[in-house]
This record gives structure tokens, sequence and C-alpha cells, in this order.
């Protein structure tokens, strides 16, 4: 599987090996759990404003289709790559596993600068690469949703697209898209949400007043906002947040809403009055209770996991901990870890809750959203605590190997097909 070989491939195999490792798999049936499926590259010619032709990368990767349709986000950044995607896919296929959801894992990307595009470009480009994975998505086929550089805009036009080429109205064909075209209530707020809920239970768990907690956050987007604002009513004190373009720090807490505003008029968290700057590399080291890396993977590394000083480690984005600093953690039981496919679930989870609504065409109050899911996260939660005592196993070897043993299990009983 050469096609994939990137760092974060890698990382995402080593995971998987010590998984399967640590549950005896045997050698057999390691292949067909780890590799991708299948998936697909797609050139995207598209003009630009200036009237240039301009072709851009785009990459769909379904990880296993054994319990039902893939499931995963759609990606822009500019440094998407084939094995990027497949990594990601990977992960969701354990994190779906783990919550219970019938999906595999699929992730997909388009390598492109989203802040340097026009929304006319933006609109281009999503509705090529839509047109060009027709024959390789559909309700009970794949299922896209919104991850790094997309939102409700670009999955309404990828419903768009779908449904023309299909004759019919299709919202199934993705989550996260505005509540008036069938989405859910709840989804955009899903994922920070849930790591709300997630890190109030770690305080729980290691014995922290939530109340008298500190946080620091990277990202700034979509979880990385919604969660600063769910630890805030919880009555957590923010006091850093970064995002790409720079940080800010107060050590007596920042007015989110006040901060909010500024990102609505800059785009940028950077320049916040009442505020010191900060690195993201300052921001990661910070003395705080709660730490959350909501942006990209692979920011904590072999130089700064042993310079992290928190008590509880939120992994918000899929894959912020390298397998060297995840082996650094391990040595520092101080420091809680709710790692990325348990902390990040709720996102799919209310992803799930949209695409049944959309097949029944029956829709839930945000109560009941809520509710729903707050209920799927305390049950994943408590299984991955339990074994992770039980076994005395970190979390993120216990929260793989549920994930990773349920999509065993499952290709035990089908067979070699799927
Ligand atoms: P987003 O595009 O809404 O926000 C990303 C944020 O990260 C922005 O504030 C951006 O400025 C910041 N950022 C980018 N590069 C950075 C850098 N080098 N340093 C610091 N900040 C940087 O994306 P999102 O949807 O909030 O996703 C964030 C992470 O959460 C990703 O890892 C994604 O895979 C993961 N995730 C998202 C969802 C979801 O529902 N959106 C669900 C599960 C996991």
């Amino acid at each position: 599987m050469e096609i994939y070989d990137t760092a974060i491939y890698r990382m995402a195999c080593q995971q998987f090996d010590q998984v399967a490792d640590h549950l005896q798999i045997p050698e057999s049936e390691r292949g067909r759990l780890k590799y991708p499926k299948r998936s697909l590259t797609v050139a995207l010619p598209v003009h630009r404003d200036d009237g240039s032709t301009e072709v851009f990368a785009g990459y769909r990767v379904q990880h296993h289709l054994t319990l039902g349709p893939t499931k995963g986000g759609l990606r822009y950044h500019p440094d998407v790559t084939l094995g990027e995607v497949a990594a990601l896919a990977m992960w969701m296929s354990w994190k779906c596993a783990l919550t219970g959801l019938p999906y595999g894992g699929a992730k997909g990307g388009i390598a492109c600068d989203p802040g340097k595009l026009s929304m006319n470009e933006l609109e281009r480009i999503t509705r090529r690469y839509t047109q060009e994975m027709i024959s390789f998505i559909g309700p009970q086929v794949d299922v896209m949703a919104p991850d790094l550089g997309t939102n409700e805009q670009v999955m309404a036009w990828i419903m768009d697209t779908y449904s023309v080429h299909m004759g019919c109205t299709v919202p199934s064909i993705v989550t996260g898209k505005p509540v008036g075209l069938g989405g859910s209530l709840g989804r955009r707020e899903a994922t920070g949400r849930g790591v709300g809920y997630l890190i109030n239970r770690a305080t729980d768990t290691i014995g922290l007043d939530i109340s008298k907690t500190t946080a620091a956050v990277q990202g700034f987007g979509n979880v990385g906002s919604v969660t600063a604002l769910s630890l805030a009513r919880y009555g957590v004190k923010i006091i850093a947040v970064t995002d790409a373009f720079g940080g800010v720090f107060n050590p007596n807490g920042l007015n989110l809403w006040d901060l909010d505003k500024h990102v609505a008029a800059h785009k940028t968290v950077a320049g916040f009055g009442e505020a010191e700057p900060i690195t993201n590399e300052q921001l990661l080291v910070l003395p705080c209770d709660i730490l959350v890396p909501a942006a990209l993977e692979r920011q904590i590394n072999e130089a700064n996991a042993g310079k992290i000083q928190c008590r509880i480690l939120a992994e918000a984005a899929n894959g912020p901990t390298t397998p060297e600093a995840d082996r650094i953690l391990t040595e520092r039981p101080e420091i809680f870890v709710l790692p990325d496919v348990l902390c990040n679930a709720g996102g799919v989870i209310v992803s799930y809750f949209e695409w049944v609504q959309d097949l029944q065409s029956f829709f839930w109050s945000e109560t009941e959203v809520v509710d729903k899911l707050f209920r799927i996260l305390e049950g994943a939660y408590t299984q991955v605590v339990t074994l992770s005592k039980k076994q005395k196993l970190p979390m993120r070897l216990a929260a793989l190997s549920l994930g990773i043993k349920r999509v065993q299990e499952a290709k035990r009983m089908r067979g070699l097909f799927p």
C-alpha cells in the first residue's frame, strides 16, 4: 500500500499494529483490517475568477465497507494528500465502531487553500469534485461531512450537485448541511459540545472541580470555538486560544463573546484586545488544567510532549499526538488523555442522527439530539475508562482496542468480501 505512504499514514498504521499486538490479532487478519478498501484520486480543472484555469487534486478514501456505508469529512487544506486522507479514514473506522455507529470510515480532501479562494471559486471546485465522485458516493455507499476548511455551504453545494444528477433531492448524501436543507439541529455544535461533555466527565474521573479549572485551546474554528464556549458554560476559564494566524493569552480568562465578535470582524483571534499575543508552540506548553488541540494533526510531538503542563489532554483534532509523543505521555500518568477517536466523536454521532432523520424525513428537536448524543458519548466513555482501569491500559489503547475489535468481529462474521 505504498500509495498511501506518508508520515501520518505510517502513524495510523503504527497505532493499529500496537493495538493488533495487544489484541493478538493473527497476521492473516491484519491486512484487511488495516488497508483502505478503496480510494479515488481526481484532477479538478477549475476556472479561476481571473480567467485562468487551475487543476486541483482531490481524494476520497473508503476504509472499510463491512458495517454499512462509509462516513467521514471532506477537508480543504493546501497540505492534503492521499496518505493523510487514508489515515483519517482509518481513524474514522475505529471511531464509528467505538461509538456503535453502523458505518465504516472514510475521508476526503482537496489540496487547496480556501482562504485564498473566492466563494465562486470554492463553489466551482466543490461542484467539480462532487461530479467526479458521483459513482463513488451515495447515501448507502459513502456520506460526506464538513472537516477542516469546509462548512455547511460546501455541504449544500455537494448535496445540490448530487441531487441534480439523480433527478431528485437527496439530502442524505451529506451531513453537516444547513438545517433548512435537511440538516440536523445541533450538528454544527456537536463536536465541540461532545468535547466539553467528555472533559467534564474526565474532571469527575480524576477528581478536579471543573468550575475551578483553566483551559488553552489550539484552533478556533468550528470545533475549537464551540469547545471553548461549552467549557466556559461549565465554569472553565479559557486563558489562551490560537489559530493559523496567531494567538492570544490572558491569565484572567478571555471574554469569549467579545472574542467571537473580533473573529467575525478580523477572521482571526490575533490582535484581540485585553490579551497578550501567544504562539502555538507557547500555547501547547502553557500551565493549564485542560489542553485542547483542535486544529491539525501531529502538534504534540517528541519535542514538546515532555513539556506539556496540563491535567487533561482533550484531543479535539484528529491525530494531534504522534506515537513518539504518546510514548512520552504514557510515562506521565498525571496527564489524563481523552484520545481523538473518543474525544471528537460527537461530530460523527450527530452526523449519524442527521442521516437517519433525512432517510426518514422525520426531524428531531435539538433537545432530543443533544440528549441522544450525550447518552452515546457516556456509554463510550464508560466503556473506555472501565477497560483502561481493568487492564491498566492507556486511554488511547483502550479506545482503539474497543473499536478495532468490533470491526475485526464483524469481518470474521461476514467473510472476505466486504
Ligand atoms: P475549521 O476549519 O473550522 O477550524 C480549524 C481551525 O484551526 C481554524 O481556527 C484555523 O485557523 C486553525 N488552524 C489551522 N492551522 C493551524 C495551525 N497551524 N496552528 C493553529 N491553528 C491552526 O476546522 P474544524 O472543523 O474545527 O476541525 C478542526 C479539527 O477537528 C480537525 O482536526 C478535524 O479533523 C477535527 N474534527 C472536526 C469535526 C467537525 O465536526 N468539524 C469532527 C471531528 C474532528
